[in-house]
């Protein structure tokens, strides 16, 4: 039998009391013809193991049209899915109706990549139905590891900033915030890195191949994007004139939502993903021209959201990209405002309902689209239509790498957007007129600050944009932000002091430690006596001034799990060529490969390593600590010199791994294809992990949070989040080694010339003879280093690196010391919560608050 849904929700449906207008649901609700339907829509679906299998078959049966003939593998996870999925709806629905009910103020997540990574096991653990589920893929005679292994991940993101948006939905998610997040559905995610002979090869990654069960999509919610065209100037009614932008072209802009649950709450978000469809009544004139013409062109619409980052070494890539980040903030924006509209508020009152978060500067012409729709489109006056624009925005910057801060040339901007780019020029003028009025400041400054860069042809600097169209502006660690407001943003910090504030990123504790090391999740629910750490890390700090002995064991043992786990998997990734030795320590840099992260730094530490143990004596080598580095990280297709990074790990790997010697203390693999569910079987192995940046070019890193709070050590610099991991952790229990930021600034000013050290100049010059093949593979990294080109300043951090790796060793000798440093990392990682950073997105930049439904009486079995 079903339960019949008793909530507020459920009541406020069939009310009849009540001013104010009525949800299109409540008047739906009351036609009579549709009660028998409602009727039965209140009621709940059952969640014992039986239900559960019932639905599971009728997924397979009805929604996958299997029989037991022809059954494909992926289909029973396939049919877990969906049966999930409709149980999500219903929490899904509520939660929809409640806040509109409550008529909240929503945040919008806007981001340009979201890696979400699996779903299934964490969302079995989210809607608390593991156990049901565990027992109803048993009862079928099937294991829920094993299926939930068959999903595919959505890989709808390069790295970390991806991440952090899909860690920020889990936790708006779980607080019960009115939140929705936006994006792109990519056709294609980030490419499948494969190594052929050393080198790294990338072939299309087509996540959707079989299907996708949790999105929805809404063919019904259409939206009309333009692009190209004229300006025109038009007289109103009441004489005054208005500005029209006539697109050229119109395609379509489809939804596809995904529900976001909430761990232990029926809070339940979207994230809703735009893909391209030709419009094909939208542009009248081409159906009338040549029809293959038209086939070519819906084409080209539809590949506008196709692939993550189009190549942008042509004027067509770059322009394709500028396409796919402005079909994105209009479809968006155009839903934000029908649903605002919905409450029949004046615009006045948008910003006290609407608060946009731009994920870095991917969303930013949603400032100038904003401006647009509300004075060409609404007829507000400029400076009301201002202030409405710049209180809903905010933006978060990622990054102090000039090369990275997005520019665009007008030209081509000028063409795909005509209308927007008059009202960038606008709102660059007003806001230097302003400047020059306020801020008494030379030439420079001005042409510093300015959205226009004055080159040839002129660019538009989006953070620029950013900047002046938001009202509060943060960096994602506390050095990010000081860097910032004191050199990349100084200008503007000067200028409006307080903008420029600090929320540093987190990770979620469910995907993160709860899921993916269940074994150590136990032991700390059993010191705590509960869960409650999993929606407030803070708790761990209390355990911090009495570890006990039986905890010390408890990490040891989940350690060993773990690492048990990744030993299986690199053997069969290898066909048993690679058999990890777990007593080994494990040591793990994987993250996105990039010369400021300095896995070359790495790498030569590697090679140095191995050349010390050769030429030891046999007993004395058997005295060395046993070690496993472990890489992984996709180099973007034309980085040449990232490239050249993994080829030169994955020789040194075949030559180390196969020397007699020492293949018994040092071992080296370069994982394929690193992805957000690799990294939940690495990071719970991994006893040491590199966080190694140059200072000050790490905006904050985030995998250094995962490892901290799988009790794992950093060996890493003062750079990025690190700076206040170890703050909270104890610099005492970590390596850290390296110039500083400011004496990184110090280096690069005087450009003094670092002389090679010896060892250093050792694993050169073995690179040089050829040992790890063709030296001509290497040009790119080793030719900068002797010529003192290091703009990285790894020969200069390279002696104090070795030197930390060395302090490693002593305390890995020590198990003792190494478990209590271990501990007192973990405990120390509360504030490392994405549900801290979201906290303080909420009250300090979006003034949201949280909505919980009532949900005392909502049963479930
Ligand atoms: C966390 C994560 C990242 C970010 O790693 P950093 O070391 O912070 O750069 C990148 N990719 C994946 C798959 C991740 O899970």
């Amino acid at each position: 039998m079903h339960i019949r849904r008793t909530s507020s929700v459920a009541r406020l449906r069939l009310s009849s009391s009540g001013d104010g207008p009525l949800s299109p649901m409540l008047q739906a609700a009351r036609r009579p013809k549709l009660e028998k339907l409602w009727d039965l829509v209140d009621e709940y679906l059952h969640n014992d193991t039986e239900s559960i299998m019932r639905s599971m078959a009728d997924h397979f049966e009805y929604t996958l049209a299997r029989n037991k003939w022809n059954l494909a593998p992926q289909s029973l996870f396939q049919a877990a899915a969906y049966s999930l999925r409709d149980r999500m709806i219903e929490w899904w629905n509520d939660t929809q109706e409640y806040f509109y009910d409550q008529d909240s103020k929503r945040a919008y997540y806007m981001s340009i990549e979201f890696l979400m990574g699996r779903t299934l096991t964490n969302a079995l653990i989210s809607t608390g139905l593991l156990s049901p589920y565990y027992e109803a893929l048993k009862e079928f005679g099937e294991n829920l590891e094993t299926i939930a292994d068959l999903e595919h991940d959505a890989g709808l993101g390069s790295g970390g900033l991806g991440r952090l948006a899909a860690c920020f939905l889990d936790s708006l998610a779980t607080l019960n915030y009115p939140a929705w997040g936006y994006g792109i559905r990519y056709k294609y995610g980030q490419f499948k890195q494969n190594i052929v002979r050393g080198y790294q090869v990338e072939t299309p990654d087509f996540w959707l191949e079989s299907g996708n069960p949790w999105e929805i999509p809404r063919q019904d919610i259409v939206y009309k994007v333009g692009m190209y065209g004229s300006v025109q100037y038009v007289t109103r009614s009441d004489g005054s004139l208005a500005v029209k932008w006539e697109p050229g072209h119109c395609v379509g802009a489809v939804a596809y939502d995904t529900p976001i649950p909430g761990f232990n709450t029926k809070n339940t978000l979207s994230l809703r993903l735009w893909s391209s469809k030709p419009l094909v009544d939208m542009n009248p004139e081409e159906l009338k021209a040549d029809p293959w013409d038209m086939l070519r062109q819906n084409q080209a619409d539809e590949e506008i959201t196709s692939v993550l980052y189009p190549k942008a070494d042509s004027d067509s890539g770059k322009e394709l990209r500028l396409k796919q980040q402005y079909f994105f903030s209009c479809a968006t924006l155009q839903d934000i405002i029908r649903r605002f509209k919905k409450s029949n508020r004046p615009f006045a009152e948008f910003p006290d309902k609407v608060a946009i978060q731009l994920n870095d500067t991917h969303p930013t012409v949603s400032v100038p689209e904003l401006m647009r729709i509300l004075v060409d489109e609404e007829s507000l006056p400029w400076d009301q239509a201002w202030a409405i624009t710049t209180k809903t925005f905010g933006f978060t910057n990622h990054t102090v790498l000039p090369e990275a801060l997005e520019k665009w040339s007008v030209p081509m901007f000028a063409h795909l957007l005509p209308r927007h780019m008059q009202i960038v020029f606008e709102i660059n003028h007003r806001f230097l007129e302003e400047v020059k009025v306020k801020f008494d400041c030379s030439p420079e400054v001005i042409s510093r600050l300015s959205i226009i860069e004055e080159s040839n042809p002129q660019q538009i600097r989006m953070a620029n944009l950013a900047i002046v169209g938001s009202h509060t502006v943060n960096g994602v660690a506390r050095i990010h932000s000081e860097i910032l407001q004191q050199s990349v943003f100084a200008d503007w910090h000067r200028l409006w002091p307080g903008k420029i504030i600090n929320i540093t990123n987190g990770v979620t504790p469910r995907r993160w430690l709860y899921c993916c090391n269940p074994t150590l999740s136990s032991a700390v629910t059993k010191q705590l006596g509960g869960n409650a750490w999993v929606t407030d890390l803070s708790l761990l700090k209390d355990l911090r001034s009495h570890i006990t002995q039986e905890f010390l064991r408890d990490v040891r043992e989940a350690n060993k799990v773990a690492k048990e786990r990744l030993r299986k998997y690199v053997s069969k990734l290898t066909n048993g060529a690679v058999d990890l030795d777990t007593s080994s320590l494990f040591d793990t840099q994987v993250k996105r490969i990039h010369e400021y992260k300095r896995q070359l730094m790495n790498i030569l530490g590697v090679i140095h390593r191995y050349q010390c143990l050769k030429a030891l004596t046999p007993t004395e080598r058997s005295q060395q600590v046993k070690r496993t580095h472990i890489f992984a990280g996709k180099a973007a297709a034309s980085y040449q010199q990232a490239k050249a990074v993994i080829k030169l790990i994955n020789t040194v790997a075949d030559v180390v791994n196969s020397d007699p010697q020492t293949k018994d203390f040092l071992t080296v693999v370069f994982l394929p294809n690193y992805s957000v569910s690799l990294a939940e079987l690495i990071v719970p192995a991994t006893d040491l992990s590199e966080h190694i940046s140059t200072a000050g070019t790490e905006a904050s890193g985030t995998s250094n949070m995962k490892f901290a709070m799988n009790a794992g050590l950093i060996i890493g610099t003062l750079d990025g989040a690190n700076v206040e991991i170890v703050e909270a952790c104890g610099q005492e229990n970590h390596f850290i080694f390296g110039a500083t930021a400011p004496e990184v600034d110090k280096l690069r000013a005087e450009r003094q010339s670092v002389a090679i050290d010896q060892r250093l100049y050792n694993v050169l010059i073995s690179i040089e003879r050829g040992d790890f093949g063709a030296s001509s593979n290497y040009r790119w990294l080793i030719d900068p280093l002797w010529q003192g080109n290091d703009y990285y300043c790894v020969a200069h951090d390279f002696p104090l690196y070795l030197e930390a790796q060395q302090c490693v060793d002593a305390d890995w000798r020590t198990p003792d010391v190494w478990a209590h440093k271990t501990v007192l990392t973990m405990f120390g990682m509360g504030t490392f919560s994405s549900d801290h950073s979201i906290h303080q997105y909420a009250r300090n930049i979006w003034n949201i608050k949280p909505a919980r439904m009532p949900t005392e009486h909502i049963t479930t079995v």
